[in-house]
């Protein structure tokens, strides 16, 4: 069997596809892209045609050190999300080829299902609380919402009182009755971080996500040892070399690589497996589309220690495009009582609607996130 072509879809809302062809007619699928910057991934997937096509699709782990080492330059955002894409399609040609999900050939299922949670959004408390009641008659119990608006480097008494507030009114409305996350989303800084992971503490957060940027990774032993609230990293993280870091310094108790920037399905369950010798667990992200969320699902149902997926179907997070809208096998992603079952067809299990997929690519926005800054001016983290 042989590559014969790469061709890439950006489509709403802010999500890339990538078709990879073979000269026997199977087709593999997979889900290329850095949020903001889908077309430098675009190129970047096209720059590395040229060591794929005429290969044999089948030879993933050549064709994954090949990309990864063979143009000297490597890792980072751009690199490491087509790579990722690249190698989520390669898997699903195989699976495809084998006739089997791609989870047999990762060595079988180590459970029966999986545990998903959905984000919340909104930035007033009644917002959140609303959110979590309709996501709960969905049969949701797990969220994440962000913890803080823009925060600065040393941030008010009022601003913490705030943040504070926030998560004691949505704990207060629903007692034990739901767990949640609290997504730090990079915006706090140290010392501010370490004043609010003591004030949430009693409200007991499953996680605190990104309490720090990943950039300050040694801050998380440090913050680690404050508190009592297990911290969460690593949707910014694109390799096993960085993941290594983290694992030995300590402080981070989940990691959250996300398959489609981090590798992919190659990449991912080598770093869950370094995760598990840590006795880290894997709590995969993914705020994207189809390709991304059944690759995370793959990577789940072969790893021990992964104890949650994120997901976002049907929740209307993303304007202009859900993540079911590009898939005609809709009923293999049901989420029951917050669970999902491993998708049981060949490859990666999602059937595309490349028709679908074709028209909404004619007109896709360029996302990107918006710009944010404090009151004197100064730029904002988002
Ligand atoms: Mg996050």
């Amino acid at each position: 069997m042989k590559i014969t072509k790469l061709t890439t879809y950006r489509i709403p809302p802010r999500w890339m596809l990538l078709k990879i062809e073979t000269d026997e007619g199977i087709v593999g699928w997979g889900e290329p892209v850095i949020e903001g910057k889908a077309r430098t991934v675009e190129t970047a997937v096209h720059e590395f045609s040229q060591y794929l096509v005429g290969q044999d699709p089948r030879r993933i782990n050549d064709l994954w050190q090949v990309m990864y080492r063979g143009g000297f330059y490597r890792g980072g955002a751009i690199l490491m999300s087509a790579i990722a894409g690249i190698d989520q399609a390669l898997w699903d040609i195989k699976g495809k080829a084998l006739g089997v999900p791609v989870y047999e050939l990762l060595g079988g299922l180590v459970r029966d299902r999986m545990k998903t949670y959905s984000w919340v959004g909104g930035d007033r408390p009644a917002d959140v609380i609303d959110g979590i009641r309709k996501l709960r008659e969905a049969g949701f119990d797990t969220f994440k919402m962000n913890g803080t608006e823009e925060f600065g480097i040393i941030e008010s008494s009022a601003a913490v009182d705030a943040a504070v507030q926030r998560i004691a009114e949505i704990r207060d409305a629903f007692g034990n009755q739901i767990e949640f996350g609290i997504d730090f989303h990079g915006r706090v800084s140290a010392p501010m971080a370490k004043a609010l992971l003591r004030e949430l503490e009693p409200y007991r957060p499953l996680f605190v996500e990104e309490p720090v940027l990943a950039e300050q990774a040694e801050y998380y032993p440090r913050l680690a040892e404050s508190t009592s609230i297990p911290l969460a990293a690593g949707e910014r993280m694109f390799s096993r070399f960085e993941f290594k870091n983290v694992f030995q310094a300590g402080g981070i108790n989940i990691v959250q690589p996300d398959l489609s920037h981090a590798g992919g399905i190659t990449e991912c369950v080598k770093i869950a497996g370094m995760a598990e010798a840590y006795d880290v667990a894997l709590a995969p992200h993914c705020p994207l589309g189809p390709i991304a969320l059944a690759s995370c699902l793959h990577v789940d149902f072969v790893s021990y220690n992964a104890v949650l997926q994120e997901q976002s179907i049907g929740i209307h997070y993303n304007k202009g495009g859900e993540v079911l809208d590009y898939v005609l096998n809709k009923e293999d992603f049901k989420i029951e009582n917050g669970y999902i079952k491993p998708l049981p067809k060949p490859g990666l299990g999602v059937e595309v609607d490349e028709q679908r997929v074709i028209e909404a690519s004619r007109n896709a926005p360029d996302w990107t996130n918006p710009l944010w800054r404090h009151p004197d001016g100064s730029v904002a983290e988002w």
